[in-house]
């Protein structure tokens, strides 16, 4: 056991349940193609346990996480805090349904606000993931009529954006491949070019319920708004009443080596959705409004979840975000995040180095992306291909520069086994 393993030792292990160990990977991932949808491609590995930056496979093999669960795992696998926060909770009270509320649910709500600056009136909506936390947001949207002869009918996203799966979520993501099975879609949807100011200026009037964007968009190859561009949204839709929504469901909570990565930006949106990292990898998703009006735009019986906020995720949220703010994990988010950046740079074969704090996307000088992610696996390196010559790295939050190292070291010969491979 290393420092990094949980310290409540479960009365009962899973492995009661499921023999975790003693069958190859190979086994379990002939099971899955059986047993599970096929939606997801055949997963890379079966993975068995992690510690810290750190995760195990069916056959033994050590990796280095460096995509944390796509943005998720803040603290890494099994922080004992968060694990023993998360056990207690659930030994005390697990669920109890929206007809009631619990400390935890209400301590959370106001740690966000807090964290996110928010002003008076302003309010918190609890759901399970992103996609749930953009539909919520969606409807907010919907809510935003307009009066007398304005009628606003029209959303605004840009082009490469990725806002989630559901329906509503869907209408607003731009890839093709994931919508046109599926149409039709909610209606009102306008995709325009990303980060072109003219073309957003040209969008928004006073037809625009709202503008969703992501501060950077991560699925799109972890490609930042170009500078001014927040500021620029903010003005506009001010104007106009329409909403400004930020998507942080991947950039949120530290990932930035911030709480939003829209901080610098110097702008209040009126809302902004959370997700991935907020729970430390316990399944939870935040819709924040700003503001008393924007705030009362749903009202009662408007929406609803069973299971969001319920007490368990919202104390793994409660955990996670202690834990980050007491270990100075962003300060270390963005010194790590600096170092793999500049570093890349340097690599030969390496094109351009884009991101903030540990959201980290990299282009290749060869459409190997792929491979690269088969070679990084073979070399124990867990990394991701957003696109045919693109890697995303979204470590960890708490990964080391000596771990950072060790795969800046490796990087070279995973890149040319990849080429060799091709
Ligand atoms: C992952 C993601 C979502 C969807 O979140 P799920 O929890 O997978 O539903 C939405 N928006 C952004 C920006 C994301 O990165």
């Amino acid at each position: 056991m290393n420092k990094h393993s949980a310290v409540v030792e479960p009365a009962t292990p899973v492995s009661e349940l499921v023999e975790t160990t003693g069958h190859a990977g190979s086994e379990w991932l002939s099971r899955y193609s059986s047993s599970l949808m096929g939606v997801f491609g055949a997963p890379q590995r079966v993975l068995v346990r992690g510690a810290g930056c750190l995760v195990w496979d069916a056959d033994g093999k050590e990796y280095l996480d460096l995509l944390g669960g796509i943005a998720v795992n803040a603290l890494g696998h099994a922080h004992p805090f968060v694990t023993s926060v998360i056990a207690s909770q659930l030994a005390t009270l697990g669920h109890v349904s929206n007809f009631f509320t619990s400390p935890t649910q209400v301590a959370l709500a106001e740690k966000l606000l807090e964290l996110t600056q928010a002003p008076a009136g302003s309010k918190v909506f609890f759901s399970n993931s992103g996609t749930e936390a953009n539909e919520a947001a969606f409807k907010l949207a919907r809510r935003n009529t307009g009066t007398g002869d304005t009628k606003r009918t029209k959303i605004i996203a840009l082009e490469g954006a990725f806002h989630g799966r559901t329906m509503g979520a869907l209408a607003l993501t731009a890839k093709e491949a994931y919508r046109t099975p599926f149409e039709p879609l909610p209606g009102g949807v306008v995709h325009i070019p990303f980060g072109d100011v003219e073309a957003l200026k040209a969008a928004v009037d006073e037809t625009v319920a709202a503008v969703f964007l992501e501060p950077i968009q991560g699925e799109a190859g972890v490609r930042p708004l170009p500078p001014g561009y927040l500021k620029a949204a903010r003005e506009l839709t001010a104007r106009t009443g329409a909403l400004l929504i930020l998507d942080e469901v991947q950039t949120g909570i530290g990932r930035t080596g911030k709480w939003l990565a829209s901080e610098d930006a110097g702008i209040m949106p009126d809302a902004v959705t959370l997700a991935k990292g907020l729970g430390g990898g316990f399944p939870i998703g935040a819709l924040v409004t700003f503001g008393a009006e924007t705030s009362s735009l749903l009202s009662a019986g408007q929406h609803g979840t069973t299971f969001g906020g319920n007490p368990v995720a919202t104390a793994a949220a409660l955990a996670t975000l202690h834990a980050l703010e007491n270990q100075h994990v962003l300060a270390n988010a963005s010194a790590v995040g600096e170092h793999l950046r500049s570093a890349l740079a340097g690599i030969a074969g390496v094109t351009g180095v884009r991101g903030e704090g540990l959201l980290i996307g990299f282009d290749l000088d060869a459409d190997v992306a792929p491979a690269v992610v088969q070679a990084a696996l073979d070399a124990g390196f867990i990394v991701n291909s957003p696109g045919p010559r693109t890697i995303r790295l979204a470590p960890p939050l708490i990964l080391t520069t000596a771990q950072a190292d060790t795969f800046l070291d490796a990087f070279p010969a995973i890149l040319q086994t990849a080429k060799d491979a091709q």
